[in-house]
């Protein structure tokens, strides 16, 4: 019978989740969606020492932001296999390490760490590497070597103990990778992992198949750094005789260095100032404040549409896609296999088009929201923070920015009143001429009795005109005059929105401190 699909994203609460990881959830979730399976959040905190607080919620806030919804799991309603934590399902895995020590493929293990370290520090002096395997495991304190009632005699007491898992000593293990094909692993090369340890807690390896297993896991889809635990897993569904109902296994390409080689790093976004988490992060034990992608004012389609290119992409041209295109055009087997290279400039292009189809009061809203967030904003007047004003901003800066909030670096004059002036554009074009045309303009909109909106370029070319001068020459002038700025929106648009009060008081003022 075919199974229902039932994937899972099974993150480790050690810190904010990366923009890899955000893939990996969505790639999962996609896959669900597509396959009319269910999609479920685990959390992997078996290695209490790498416990970091508030990671967990992290990770829950960052799916929910960027629509990635489990439909079982922690944060999102539990299912019929809760509890989703590990560290809540501590007492259910001692069952499983003792099936695998009772049909002799896991032993205990006795050494001590100090031990341990002395062996490899030994093997690093002879130039060579200690692992705990087939051929080191006879000579060191475990259940192999010693005799039944001395390992009983030190369970009893209480030793510190470790339960190894017991690699075949001959053989292959070969598993199919939907992304990457066969992959065949001797086991000569493997070591005898820690499944268990003494304070009753699972390691990694073996709460993680035995979970997969129990929750009818059908694809593991994971990044490629977990490949090469992949041999193991399997090795370990063969030992527990649960080959019948092995997940199929899709380990997904690495995100890899916008410059040079190797992995992408939180040190490659500090380096190059762009963000490697979904949102901000500060670390509990520092301090420091990681920036993330949604406070930098990312929308969260824009996100995951971005991240899910990193890797993957339908045959044609498209590189916009909703949630819902993704979820029909999704398949694993069109997951690249060699590393996707990160572009931070081209994560602001998927924003800037994502921002191309929101409305203006859309925009607006957001760009509000985002004045109500900065304190250094609160001095703006009120009418220019009303949103039907900043409509008509976002109506004319759209096309410019990559980002709504862009809208204050670079049209700042739409808040504030100018205080300096493009020194490039007055050293070449502030002369006599200019200040009797902008005088004569400045003159002739305070006596207009009716100045509609439209007047102001009628008028500017009516007082050129006038002048016998050019207007094409001194528009340049009139715009750093309002704006101290050589570019920007529209010029005569600008005007009409800010009014003629406004226009009128930063003419008097620039030709009081140019003239
Ligand atoms: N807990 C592992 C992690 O933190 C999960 C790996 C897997 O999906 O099997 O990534």
């Amino acid at each position: 019978m075919e199974r229902k699909v039932r994937v899972r994203f099974a993150p480790s609460p050690t810190g904010p989740l990366h923009i890899g990881g955000m893939r990996t959830a969505l790639y999962n979730y996609l896959f669900a969606r597509q396959q009319g399976g269910d999609f479920l959040l685990r959390i992997e905190d078996t290695d209490q020492g790498r416990f970091v607080p508030g990671a967990e919620d992290y990770i829950i806030e960052a799916l929910k932001w960027c629509n990635i919804s489990p439909n079982e799991g922690i944060g999102f309603g539990d299912g019929p296999h809760a509890p989703y934590r590990q560290s809540a399902r501590k007492i259910m895995y001692r069952e499983y390490v003792d099936k695998l020590i009772e049909s002799g493929n896991a032993y205990y293990a006795f050494d001590t760490a100090e031990e341990l370290e002395a062996l490899r520090k030994n093997a690093e002096a002879n130039k060579s590497s200690f692992a705990y395997n087939a051929n080191t495991r006879k000579s060191l304190i475990n259940s192999i070597t010693l005799t039944t009632e001395e390992c009983e005699k030190k369970l009893k007491n209480g030793d510190h103990f470790v339960v190894r898992f017991k690699i075949p000593e001959l053989g292959q293990v070969m598993l199919k990778d939907i992304v990457r094909g066969d992959v065949v692993v001797e086991v000569s090369s493997l070591d005898d992992k820690v499944l268990f340890k003494s304070d009753g807690m699972p390691t990694y390896h073996l709460a993680n198949v035995v979970d997969d297993y129990l929750m009818q896991i059908t694809h593991v889809i994971r990044g490629e750094e977990w490949l090469p635990s992949a041999p193991l897993h399997v090795l370990l569904y063969r030992s527990f005789g649960w080959e019948q109902v092995m997940p199929q296994f899709a380990h997904l390409p690495l995100l890899l260095k916008p410059d040079g080689n190797g992995k992408l790093s939180k040190r490659d976004g500090d380096r190059l100032g762009f963000p490697v988490f979904p949102l901000n992060w500060t670390d509990p034990f520092t301090g420091e404040v990681s920036s993330g992608y949604r406070e930098r004012g990312y929308s969260p389609e824009a996100f995951a549409n971005m991240i899910a290119v990193l890797g993957w992409h339908p045959t044609g041209e498209q590189e916009l896609f909703s949630m819902d295109e993704m979820i029909k055009q999704f398949s694993l087997e069109r997951v690249h296999k060699a590393g996707a290279k990160f572009d931070p400039e081209k994560t602001k292009w998927f924003n800037q088009q994502y921002l191309k189809k929101q409305t203006d009061i859309e925009l607006a809203q957001s760009l509000s929201q985002y004045i109500e967030k900065q304190p250094k904003y609160s001095c703006i007047e009120e009418s220019r923070k009303e949103l039907v004003f900043l409509e008509t901003v976002c109506k004319l800066m759209r096309e410019k920015v990559h980002f709504v909030h862009e809208i204050f670096d670079m049209a700042p004059y739409f808040f504030f009143e100018p205080q300096s002036y493009d020194e490039s554009v007055i050293s070449k074009k502030w002369n006599d001429d200019a200040e009797k045309v902008i005088q004569t303009y400045l003159q002739s909109l305070q006596t207009e009795t009716e100045v509609k909106s439209n007047r102001y370029e009628e008028l500017f070319k009516a007082t050129c005109a006038d002048l016998n001068l050019k207007d094409g020459q001194f528009v340049q002038i009139l715009r750093v005059c309002i704006t101290g700025m050589s570019g920007g929106a529209a010029l005569y648009d600008t005007m009409a929105l800010l009014g003629n009060d406004i226009v009128i008081a930063r003419l008097k003022f620039a030709l009081n401190k140019l003239s």
